[in-house]
């Protein structure tokens, strides 16, 4: 009997790949969550029915929530990472030896829990030292902190359900409060492709931009996500990621990344004339 699952990305579009064994399958008090180990991109992690992460293709999406950041702002000691159950943003934080403290807070401990039993590929660097786990709501984590922070991750899933409240204005003015004067936000931004994520790309963009001095997008390729064609937001209050970006200086430090790189890093921001219409409100 052969066994598949099927995402929608829209009434007309699925998206499907075949599985050898349903690993976990269990529902929290936020969301369904399941691991499924598949043919072709390893395992799995699926919210509510909907792809997370993929063994095969998690490296694109956690290089480039993280490095574009780093590589702009080489100072950055102190990090909060909303959302990230997977482990695997803050992997690639525990690479910088110059980063003294983060925290990690995602409002549903079964995804970490079923993350380090079946994902150690993202979630083995959860014990570092100076990781601080905490289970709950990153909306009311960030309601009371002021200039703590020299990097804001929100590595959340879709505006639905318990990550709707990250894509608010209130969530990136609190955001932006808790950023310390240097400080940079990075969101999941959804994408331009299929119609619903792009309203929720242009709202949330447009909400960053009346917010933040310096508010850009940038993009990546992402298989196993919608379209593939996928975006981060950058809000900065005082850097900018391509004018203030020193590619040696990150070079220098060595770091071995299999899809980041100080080219990219430029050529992200090169956004589609599509694209660039719809953040400049030309088009929906
Ligand atoms: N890479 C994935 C993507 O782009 O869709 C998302 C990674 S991670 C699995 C997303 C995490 O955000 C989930 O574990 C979810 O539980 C968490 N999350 C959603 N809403 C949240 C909230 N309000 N506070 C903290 N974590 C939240």
């Amino acid at each position: 009997m052969e066994l598949w699952f099927t995402e929608k990305h829209t009434d007309y579009a699925k998206f499907s790949f075949k599985v050898k064994k349903h690993l976990f399958s269990e529902k929290s008090p936020f969301q369904q969550v399941d691991i499924l180990d598949t043919y072709e991109f390893g395992k799995v992690l699926t919210l509510d029915g909907l792809v997370m992460v993929t063994e095969k293709d998690e490296f694109i999406y956690h290089d480039m929530i993280t490095h574009v950041a780093m590589a702009t702002n080489p100072e950055i000691k102190k990090v909060l990472v909303i959302g990230g159950g997977d482990g695997g943003t803050v992997r690639e934080l525990t690479r910088y030896k110059s980063i003294e403290h983060i925290d990690m807070v995602e409002i549903d401990e079964m995804v970490v829990k079923a993350s380090r039993e079946y994902l150690p590929i993202t979630a083995g660097k959860l014990d570092d030292e100076r990781v601080n786990l905490y289970f709950e709501d990153g909306i009311k984590f960030v309601e009371d902190k002021e200039n703590v922070y020299d990097l804001i991750i929100v590595d959340s899933t879709d505006p639905i359900g318990p990550g709707e409240g990250l894509f608010t204005t209130e969530f990136y003015k609190n955001c932006y409060k808790a950023l310390t004067e240097n400080g940079i936000l990075v969101n999941q931004n959804e994408s331009p492709y299929y119609e619903r994520d792009a309203k929720a790309m242009i709202r949330a963009t447009k909400k960053i931009k009346k917010i933040f001095p310096i508010a850009e997008v940038y993009q990546y390729h992402m298989p196993t996500y919608p379209s593939g064609h996928w975006l981060f937001g950058f809000g900065s209050k005082k850097l900018h990621p391509i004018k203030d970006f020193n590619p040696d200086k990150w070079n220098s430090l060595g770091i071995k990344t299999k899809y980041y790189n100080t080219d990219i890093h430029v050529g992200a921001f090169a956004l589609p004339t599509y694209v660039r219409e719809m953040i400049e409100g030309e088009t929906e």
